[in-house]
């Protein structure tokens, strides 16, 4: 056992390795598989393998900079997304308790208490006042 790990070191000195982009590829290529499987989709089976093949030669790929620099941009594109994927998930998460509402006037996005009806909201970020209704 110590001698394989040994041997896998050796094997990944110099390379890459996994990054952020990597789990991305990796996670999209299992979700657009199990699809492509589900629905008989074929394209979609051929798509997962590219993007996995493709994780895969990051991961062993010895020209380091440009890999980096590849995660670099995907970073730089996915985290707005992230956010607001994060937000769609903790709106159904609390629909219970609170409303997510933008502010007219600095686009913040702010979290009130479920109340139904029409109310005047302070805005904490820019002290501007708006009405926001609440109707289920
Ligand atoms: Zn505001």
């Amino acid at each position: 056992m110590e001698k394989l790990k040994r041997k896998l070191m050796t094997f990944m000195r110099g390379r890459y390795g996994a990054d952020q982009l990597y789990n991305a590829l990796i996670i999209s290529g299992m979700v657009l598989y199990f699809l492509g499987a589900m629905t008989d989709l074929g394209v979609l089976v051929i798509v997962a393998q590219l993007l996995i093949f493709w994780a895969l030669f990051r991961v062993y790929s010895k020209q380091i900079y440009k890999r980096a620099e590849e995660n670099r941009k995907f970073l730089k594109w996915w985290q707005p997304n992230q956010k607001k994927l994060k937000l769609f998930f903790r709106r159904f998460k609390e629909i219970k308790v609170a409303r997510f509402r933008k502010c007219p006037n600095c686009k913040t996005t702010l979290r009130l208490p479920v109340k139904r009806g029409k109310k005047t909201v302070k805005c904490p970020t820019c002290h501007q006042k708006f009405e926001s209704r609440i109707i289920l």
